[in-house]
């Protein structure tokens, strides 16, 4: 047995194409609809806020689309990312099975999301857009596209959710030293804002409520758009870099995933990992068990509606049909704050509606149990967010010391918990509790569904 724990790939073997797995599902996707209409949006009035480039990737079929070289050029700076086999984890838990994590928080920002917002800022750039709003929940989002913003010279303004805002003044810091400016929402700087104010004075915010200003703005402006952290088909597309390298790279471990997991917010690091082995599958090849996982306290798979919604509390943008707790679902305050979201991607919706992704949800105090057995394996400290991956893991690992199978887990360790210190302060200090969705809030939300058709 060799001892090899670390699978580097060359700079030059960064992929050079994304892979879009529209190309390969086994029905397609229900259209997304105008949100005034409810007739299938058109380009055009998508182009009030996205660059043309990303409307076409969000609508495309093409199996592989070419990475532009201005994007590999940033995403070399730290790409490939490194796959690790997880061997001291594998033996305190004295499992058969062997585990796998691709990392991706070695991106600046310290997570998956640079992928994209690399990506997204040269598309807006190269179509003479000035200025790009956005929404953040616990800030990883923000950064990444401050970050973007700053090597593409773009204004980048961030609606932080007002809980997360308060909780990680560092993650605003990280946003204002790349010249983003950075507010906190619920704000009075739009419409959305102030009739979310007048109405409940205290908010906390929600991903849903932060979207519709940053939407708001960048409707209201020619060289104004707007970009999304996750959830969309370009967004997902975007993060395929991590399972096309992760995929090279277990090759040289000389090992196939029996099964792929990752934590899932709106869906994208998770669409990352599995996609191209989903995609390899969907085209005949070997069988991956893909598990999405999600908090207990926000578990739009596991419990929500598969249904038409809107992805903001406003109702600003167009409808995506999509597992959902609805949009006005406002989900409790705990640390994984970019598992706050309301809706799923439809891309990954539309695969476990089809039985190809198996979701599943835990508590929050298990998964920071799980992330700090973790971290005093391994040396790293995840996210709150990937600590639900490595819950799932470990849990699948403890399953096969039970069964004596020795199954082979890839798992995405999504980002590092360097900027979340406090959670895990929390946690350590015995302050966090369990939080349940109130079920009353969740039917209220669904009631409230646009019907359609
Ligand atoms: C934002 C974020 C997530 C959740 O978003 P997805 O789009 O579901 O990936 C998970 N992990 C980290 C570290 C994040 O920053």
């Amino acid at each position: 047995m060799s001892d090899t724990v670390k699978y580097l790939l060359e700079e030059q073997q960064l992929p050079r194409f994304w892979y879009n797995i529209n190309a390969d599902l086994p029905t397609p996707l229900d259209p997304v609809l105008h949100p005034g209409t409810q007739q299938p949006i058109t380009p055009d009035e998508l182009g009030v806020i996205f660059p043309r480039a990303v409307i076409e990737q969000e609508v495309s079929t093409e199996r592989e689309i070419e990475i532009p070289e201005p994007v590999r050029d940033i995403l070399r700076q730290w790409r490939p990312s490194p796959l690790y086999r997880a061997r001291r984890l594998e033996q305190a838990l004295k499992t058969p099975a062997k585990i796998f994590y691709k990392y991706e928080g070695v991106s600046p920002a310290g997570s998956h999301k640079a992928n994209t917002a690399i990506a997204q800022a040269f598309y807006n750039k190269a179509e003479g857009v000035k200025r790009i709003t956005t929404e953040t929940g616990a800030g990883q989002w923000g950064s990444s596209l401050a970050l973007a913003g700053s090597f593409f010279g773009l204004e980048i303004l961030v609606y932080m959710v007002k809980v997360s805002f308060n909780q990680k003044p560092y993650r605003r810091a990280f946003m204002e030293t790349f010249g983003a400016q950075c507010i906190a929402s619920p704000s009075d700087t739009t419409e959305s804002g102030r009739a979310i104010l007048a109405e409940h004075p205290d908010s906390t915010g929600s991903l849903g409520i932060a979207i519709s200003e940053a939407v708001e703005l960048a409707a209201q402006r020619d060289d104004t758009k707007y970009a999304l952290g996750s959830v969309l088909n370009h967004v997902l597309l975007h993060q395929t870099v991590i399972g096309l390298e992760a995929q090279k790279q277990m090759e040289m471990a000389d090992a196939y995933p029996d099964m792929v997991i990752g934590c899932t917010g709106g869906g994208s690091n998770f669409a990352g990992i599995a996609f191209p082995y989903l995609g390899d599958q969907l085209r005949g090849g070997r069988e991956v068990e893909c598990i999405a996982v999600e908090p207990l306290a926000c578990p739009t798979l596991t419990k929500g509606l598969f249904a038409y919604d809107f992805g903001d509390t406003a109702h600003l943008t167009p409808l995506c049909k999509m597992y959902t707790l609805g949009s006005t679902f406002v989900p409790p305050g705990f640390h994984a704050g970019g598992l706050r979201y309301h809706g799923m991607a439809p891309q990954i919706s539309h695969l476990a509606k089809l039985g190809y992704i198996q979701p599943r949800a835990y508590n929050q105090l298990e998964c920071f149990q799980a992330g700090i057995q973790f971290a005093k394996s391994e040396g790293i400290i995840p996210a709150p967010e990937a600590t639900h991956a490595v819950r799932a893991a470990i849990h699948e690992a403890e399953k096969c010391r039970e069964s004596g199978q020795a199954k082979t887990i890839l798992f995405n360790l999504s980002g590092h918990g360097n900027f979340d210190m406090q959670a895990y302060t929390d946690y350590l200090g015995d302050k966090l509790k369990d939080l349940e969705y109130a079920e009353n809030e969740v039917a209220m939300a669904l009631s409230g569904l646009p019907s359609i058709g």
